[in-house]
């Protein structure tokens, strides 16, 4: 197949500026797929990326990541899956060598940021798949079951962050479960405890995206003070200090939390009685991304239908219209929760 010389794209150029435009398509280079994207969401982060807060991003910057499409070209010394097949991304890809990534936690790769030593995080620190055609390492994808669409597989690795953040927090059958936060990700962590054998999951949140999450927990709330004392696991996708007390003080007395919510530098926990956690006998973790092939994992469950992440996916554009889709995301118009780009729709 011919590559077309060049490919649309959404290029952020400075911080707070972006603009969809034509530029040079990607050819993969040593250990590399090019993948032609079909579907693309964005999210927070993205807007963390284009305010200039994320240190390791260099402008004029191509972003997304949480994206899949359909491998169409091979770099050398891959010895990957074949041209044709259908993949979904995986966002965090480790050196390889370093201690971090020999005990397979990639997400901690203590070559971050070091392109040279194999290490990419994609639409971070390398191009992304708001494009048409997005270079990739072998090593971010994920071949998608055959009845995975590659709408539901642009969730790969979403679905790897609440997985993973489960089995931190080492979730077993029968348990009940908290999890705070009813944006994407905290709604996807809602179902895999289900999918899990939790007894109950309580899902706390606010606003219009509550009304939204019924379908995805036995119980919605927006307030926890009822609950507070427990819940035998927490899991927390708010990302705020509000949300971080809440999710401590829901475990009961034994049990466990995750705190999973991206705060970004210089958020504090205040106001707390750290008695709640020494007399509690919690076990207070963190989690960050997805390592030990986790999506995976939670795209096996996804292929056995396990999850719904179509009725997450509320809005879709073509990736022409990007600037729409940003505004419907970043206002939450319509309780939008994820907004789609279609690259190769017109
Ligand atoms: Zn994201
Ligand atoms: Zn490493």
């Amino acid at each position: 197949m011919s590559l077309p010389l060049e490919m649309t794209a959404v290029v952020f150029d400075r911080p707070g500026e972006f603009a969809v435009r034509q530029v040079p398509t990607p050819r993969p280079t040593p250990g590399h797929v090019l993948v032609r994207v079909a579907a693309s969401m964005v999210c927070a982060t993205d807007r963390k990326i284009l305010s200039g807060m994320f240190a390791g991003t260099t402008f004029p910057h191509v972003p997304g990541h949480e994206f899949s499409g359909e491998i169409v070209a091979l770099g050398p010394q891959v010895d990957g899956p074949p041209i044709g097949t259908r993949v979904g991304v995986e966002v965090h890809v480790g050196c390889g060598s370093c201690a971090r990534c020999r005990e397979g936690l990639y997400n901690l790769c203590l070559n971050y940021g070091k392109l040279e030593t194999g290490h990419a995080h994609i639409g971070f620190t390398t191009a992304g798949g708001l494009a048409q055609y997005a270079s990739v390492p072998a090593a971010a994808i994920h071949v998608l079951p055959e009845n995975v669409t590659l709408e539901d597989g642009a969730w790969t690795d979403n679905l790897g962050v609440a997985l993973w953040a489960l089995e931190r927090g080492r979730l077993v059958a029968g348990e009940r479960v908290a999890v705070v936060g009813s944006g994407a990700i905290g709604l996807c962590a809602a179902q895999l405890a289900r999918a899990l054998g939790a007894a109950e999951v309580v899902l706390v949140g606010r606003g219009e995206r509550l009304a939204r999450s019924k379908a995805f927990a036995d119980r919605v709330v927006d307030d926890a003070t009822p609950l507070f004392g427990s819940m035998d696991l927490v899991v927390e996708f708010a990302g705020t200090a509000d949300a971080a007390r809440d999710a401590i003080r829901l475990a009961r007395r034994g049990g466990r939390v995750v705190l999973g919510g991206a705060t970004g530098q210089g958020v504090e926990l205040s106001g707390l009685d750290l008695s709640t956690i020494v007399r509690g006998h919690l076990d207070v973790l963190g989690s960050v991304a997805n390592p030990k092939r986790v999506s995976g994992r939670a795209l096996a469950l996804l292929a056995d239908g396990k999850i719904d992440v179509r009725s997450l996916t509320t809005h879709h554009f073509p990736l022409t219209r990007f600037a729409d889709a940003w505004a419907t995301f970043t206002e939450r118009r319509d309780g939008a929760i994820r907004v789609m780009l279609r690259p190769q729709e017109k």
